[in-house]
């Protein structure tokens, strides 16, 4: 073997051990090399109060329930959507660092709204997980709570905790997205423990669709003695007429991903 044709052989080899330890593409948008490319990375931008634009989180009348806060950091469409999506399926392990940094940039909206009205510490707790995706590892939520709990210790005067208190009741595997069971949101997720009366809880979540998912989060919490303060997600899915534009240049093997979970 000719001196030159072995280097073009290890280049090779270089290149697909590369390709195995080295991000091939951007998560949102397919640009090689990045793992999520600065235009990308800036679609997550400053917290925004959102649940007037969600069903179940807007507070009503008839029966009295009053708004619950809700901040997302982007709007679940486009290249944040292929994201979050590709972070979820568990495809994209490498998303896990910029994305519980951009949620941790949420608690800077935390101090105004909230003080400790019983003892013990501020709870963040993380919307729960499907048995199936908990066992596989695959429990982001609980990654965001994490991170955004360490950012919320750092800017708030008592201690803070994150407490993965919430679980699924069996049969509401299809509570995401799912109106058709809002009336029977407020049974579908239960709180593990009692709760001192008074402890304020800051939910986190992933996305936020119709707000069914954390509305059944804070019955759960309420039930159990605790006062939900505010909620947190990555990202709230577009209002109807927004017109957000998907992005097109998503490349095949994205596009494979996002049909396999979405
Ligand atoms: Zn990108």
């Amino acid at each position: 073997m000719s001196r030159s044709s072995r280097h073009g052989e290890l280049r090779g080899v270089a290149r697909a051990f590369g390709r195995l330890v080295l991000p091939q593409e951007c998560a949102g948008c397919g640009r090689p090399d990045r793992v999520l490319c600065r235009r990308c990375r800036a679609l997550f931008g400053e917290p925004q109060r959102c649940e007037e634009l969600t069903q179940h989180l807007a507070g009503s009348q008839d029966p009295p329930v009053a708004p619950l806060p809700t901040w997302a950091l982007a709007t679940y469409a486009g290249p944040v959507r292929h994201t979050v999506l590709a972070w979820k399926s568990g495809g994209r392990p490498d998303l896990t660092g910029p994305l519980t940094a951009e949620m941790a940039r949420a608690a800077t909206v935390v101090s105004p709204i909230e003080s400790p009205t019983a003892p013990g510490p501020v709870l963040v707790v993380p919307a729960p997980s499907g048995a199936a995706r908990r066992r596989a590892g695959r429990f982001v939520v609980g990654d965001l709570a994490d991170a955004f709990g360490r950012a919320v210790a750092g800017v708030s005067d008592g201690p803070v905790a994150v407490v993965d208190l919430l679980r699924r009741r069996s049969g509401s595997g299809h509570l995401l997205g799912a109106a058709a069971r809002s009336r029977d949101r407020a049974q579908a997720v239960r709180c593990q423990q009692r709760l001192s009366p008074g402890t304020v809880c800051l939910l986190v979540d992933d996305v936020v669709t119709t707000g069914a998912t954390l509305a059944a989060c804070r019955a759960a919490l309420e039930e159990s003695g605790a006062i939900v303060a505010a909620a947190f997600a990555l990202a709230v899915t577009a209002p109807p007429g927004s017109g957000v534009i998907e992005l097109s240049a998503v490349s095949k093997e994205t596009q494979r991903t996002l049909r396999s979970v979405d």
